[in-house]
């Protein structure tokens, strides 16, 4: 039987930058993979992992979580490597369905509006093959893998969306632990990553640094944002304006409508009907089904209590939806061009009472980045091969609600986890930077880049 003290990592994707995650484990002649997600800010093949680095079948995937920058080039690898076992928790597993078979349908859409020859880069029929690959598993419940080297794996509850997990890696000679996305604070509906109290050896620890440019103290506590986020509403209410919030469709929709609605039954934001997409609704059903999963306080609230958005690219549709006081929160998040959110703003930013309030984390390069820093008078374009509109509206904010930990959070996890290794991954190159600097804890750093391979010692 094979040994393993020493661990190479190349990272395919997510290395110096928030991309498409895909970290490739070699042991002993082997590999496995952790994650193997789609770029948020690229188009086409240029989104992908370095997936033609893999020379020989992985043993395994594993998968921390349903988000598109952890899950969305799955199919592309299975194509390349039919049968490669893919393993995650129960939920995750049902919204990697809902979610692949969406992109599917989105890439079509591009495809047919905008020529994109590449389009789409896997079908329906690649997803459910993928979806044959995957054997769910339950948080801390660890499982065997059979490859050489005898391989032990764990989920452990992450904080950050319905069914996300961090993986725990064991081998005979090294332990390795990759956090995937986490938050420690407790949101509306997940409760927060519990501090690590394992006396386990942990050799290596991958672990992301979203927030890692971003200091906690600046910010306020969730529920003072999330009241802060009410009354902003209340104001554009009582003025007959509506309220649109560009919103994840797994994770922030659901939080954010819970979270709403709860301000309503409190008397904070009159009650107007909330508007979701599809896709958020869609998933909201998983919530539903996976109840264990969230908080054990958290109140899911029935799902018809939220009213389907419809089609808003027919603009009599778009024109009646907004005309009455209502809270929309719509897709995509950052607001990328031709989507929900973008359509649903190129009409409200021609007024000056309705509201855009952002939620998540916005890339600086986004359209949701660039609206919410305009001027009024500013042009933007919110839709390819469609005129730049001005901006009239002024009431464009941003709430901090995000799932990801805050940096002092980051630094404690390293602290009380103690690795030997600690790899540096998904953040911006200033988060990255201020986590070498100053969440090191002594150990071994590493912030690769993408196609970097680093040898980790145990
Ligand atoms: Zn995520
Ligand atoms: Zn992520």
């Amino acid at each position: 039987m094979s040994t393993c003290r020493d661990i190479t990592l190349t990272v395919l994707g997510g290395g110096g930058e928030i991309g498409a995650s895909c970290f490739q484990v070699h042991l002993n002649g082997s590999s496995v993979l952790l994650d193997c997600g789609f770029h948020p800010k690229k188009e086409g093949f240029d989104a992908l992992p370095q997936l033609e680095r893999i020379r020989e079948a992985p043993k395994a995937l594993f998968v921390s979580h349903g988000h598109h920058d952890h899950i969305g080039s799955i199919p592309l690898l299975l194509r390349r490597f039919p049968n490669v076992k893919i393993f995650s928790t129960p939920p995750t597993y049902r919204i990697m369905d809902r979610m692949l078979h969406n992109s599917v349908t989105v890439m079509e859409t591009v495809a047919r509006e905008r020529g994109i020859e590449a389009y789409p880069l896997f079908n329906h029929s690649d997803v459910k093959n993928a979806m044959q690959c995957l054997r769910p598993k339950d948080m801390d419940e660890p499982f065997m893998v059979p490859m050489d080297v005898p391989l032990e794996v764990e989920f452990l509850y992450a904080g950050h969306v319905l069914g996300s997990a961090s993986l725990l890696l064991r081998t005979p000679d090294h332990t390795l632990l990759y956090t995937g996305d986490i938050c420690e604070r407790p949101q509306e509906l997940m409760d927060g990553l519990a501090p690590w109290t394992s006396q386990e050896r942990i050799h290596t620890l991958i672990i992301e640094s979203t927030h890692g440019a971003t200091s906690e103290a600046e910010y306020p506590s969730y529920e003072a944002e999330l009241l802060r986020l009410g009354e902003a509403i209340a104001a554009v209410l009582r003025r007959n304006g509506c309220v649109l919030i560009p919103s994840f469709a797994l994770g922030r929709t659901q939080e954010v409508i819970n979270a709403l609605a709860r301000l309503q039954e409190e008397g904070l934001i009159p009650f107007v009907p909330i508007h979701v997409s599809g896709l958020g609704r869609a998933i909201y059903e998983i919530y539903d089904q996976y109840v264990e999963y969230l908080k054990p306080d958290a109140n899911l609230r029935p799902l018809d209590l939220f009213e389907r958005i419809g089609n808003v690219f027919d603009p009599h549709l778009l024109e009646s939806l907004v005309s009455r006081p209502c809270i929309i929160v719509a897709t995509s998040g950052m607001m990328f061009p031709n989507t929900p959110s973008a359509v649903i703003a190129e009409r409200l930013v021609q007024e000056t009472h309705h509201g855009i309030f952002f939620v998540g984390y916005l890339d600086a390069d986004s359209l949701g980045y660039r609206l919410l820093h305009a001027q009024p008078g500013e042009k933007l374009q919110f839709q390819t091969g469609q005129p730049e509109v001005e901006i009239k509206l002024e009431n464009i904010q941003r709430f901090y609600l995000s799932s990801h930990a805050f940096r002092n959070c980051l630094r404690r996890f390293i602290e009380r986890v103690n690795p030997k290794n600690v790899v540096f991954v998904h953040g911006d190159p200033d988060a990255l930077e201020w986590m070498r600097t100053n969440g090191a804890n002594g150990c071994h750093t590493f912030v690769p880049n993408v196609g970097d391979t680093v040898v980790l010692r145990a």
